[in-house]
């Protein structure tokens, strides 16, 4: 068996949330005496058994460094590294491993982009983003724009919360550059239709970077069909560990764009008049990998396929389909974001009720919930509000924690009211 293979065990299909929930001994455990319900799941979801195992497997089997191949380990480690680029390569359906460069997640993916388009980028230029934005995909271009002279266009969002995409195709002009946008909100769940979003594009001859961290985990995704040029995600939010992450983009873009950083890995010879820097994806990984993270997010990958995407999807739907039924049933309760198609997210506001106080009473309960802007102050900024309160579904949910947290809403408005 090859140490790729070895280090990512095929997990058991489960069948039930009950045993799905098993796989995750976060969740068997107590918050201020009461059982956690972790509803925090846009924040970042917890770890299951087999990619702890995984993690285990290589520190104590195979942790050495990569790439450095005159021993064992280090070609186990590598084998291992190198396994997990083809897992994501499948995940996205890229075409090839080397179009996936690892990185510390979304917000990393997000600036090699950004730091390495300056040469594209002139006075004229514009990047086109959504008022929906995360932070992560605001400042990079912001930093862009401070040091190229760059515009930003911002296309709206509509009351309902979906993006106003005639408006979006308006603003695709002459001059543009580059559109950024989220897959899915984090702030409300949104799904936008970034699959129209790169038809047009492409009509216009506009590359189009889509951040995936709210998707990569809970939409099964093809980036071929997508016809993206970039696609950004985050290990922590698809069950793998923090410190990893991932960019795809098209091979061209990678023989295009300078490196980001300058170091080990990037180079294939280094004099002091000069440096060849290395093929894609290692030209844009400098310095020693997150290797063990790379494994844990194939590992989650692993898990995530093992037990079907579309049917985790599913339950995750019928979670967001009975959230949004027991909450819309509270007076006082309005959801922001309330257009189809959504991820399981249910971001609100409770009249004479702030999220934070909403946030504190829960958490009294072992409700765990996000209150507050959610990195998207200028989506807050739109729909009038200092924050939101947000609970966000994975299939390990329950409708008994959905339960406890229109329960724990109910006693806030009754202190409050
Ligand atoms: N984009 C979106 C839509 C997000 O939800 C997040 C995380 N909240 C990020 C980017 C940044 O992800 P990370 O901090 O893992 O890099």
């Amino acid at each position: 068996m090859s140490a790729a293979a070895e280090i990512f065990p095929r997990a058991a299909k489960a069948t039930r949330v009950a045993d799905l929930r098993a796989d995750f001994p976060a969740l068997a455990t107590q918050v201020n005496g009461k059982p956690l319900a972790y509803l925090d799941n846009a924040a970042s979801t917890q770890r299951p058994q087999p990619v702890m195992d995984a993690l285990r497997r290589y520190e104590v089997e195979m942790h050495a460094n990569v790439h450095r191949g005159l021993h064992a380990r280090s070609d186990q480690a590598t084998a291992a590294f190198e396994g997990a680029r083809k897992r994501t390569c499948a995940w996205l359906n890229a075409a090839s491993a080397e179009e996936i460069v690892f990185t510390r997640g979304a917000t990393e993916s997000i600036n090699l982009v950004a730091r390495c388009m300056d040469a594209r980028m002139g006075a004229d230029s514009e990047i086109l983003l959504t008022q929906m934005e995360h932070h992560s995909n605001i400042v990079p271009w912001q930093q862009l724009r401070e040091r190229t002279g760059a515009r930003i266009r911002v296309a709206p969002v509509l009351d309902s919360g979906a993006l106003d995409l005639k408006a979006l195709e308006r603003l695709i002009g002459r001059n543009l550059k580059l559109i950024a946008v989220a897959h899915v909100s984090n702030a409300m769940g949104v799904i936008n239709p970034v699959a129209e979003i790169c038809r047009m594009a492409r009509q216009a001859g506009v590359p189009v970077l889509i951040d995936g961290a709210q998707a990569a985990g809970h939409i099964p995704l093809d980036v071929q069909e997508l016809g993206c040029d970039f696609y950004a995600l985050s290990g922590h939010k698809m069950y793998a560990p923090t410190g990893i992450g991932a960019l795809y983009a098209r091979r061209p873009w990678l023989e295009e764009m300078p490196p980001f950083l300058g170091g080990g890995e990037m180079i294939l010879e280094v004099r002091f008049d000069g440096t060849r820097y290395n093929a894609p994806p290692h030209k844009f990984e400098a310095g020693t990998p997150n290797i063990s993270g790379a494994i844990g997010l194939g590992a989650a990958m692993d898990y995530l396929a093992a037990h079907g995407l579309e049917r985790l999807a599913a339950i995750e739907h019928e979670l967001l389909e009975y959230a949004t039924e027991r909450l819309d049933g509270i007076p006082g309760l309005r959801i922001i974001g309330t257009a189809a198609p959504k991820s399981a997210v249910v971001s609100f506001v409770m009249e004479d009720i702030h999220p934070h106080d909403l946030g504190t009473i829960l958490d009294h309960e072992g409700v765990a919930i996000r209150a507050g802007h959610h990195c998207a102050m200028p989506l807050m900024e739109r729909f009038g509000v200092p924050g939101t309160s947000r609970a966000s579904f994975s299939f390990y949910n329950t409708r008994d924690e959905i339960d406890r947290l229109a329960g724990g809403i109910e006693t806030a408005r009754k202190l409050f009211g």
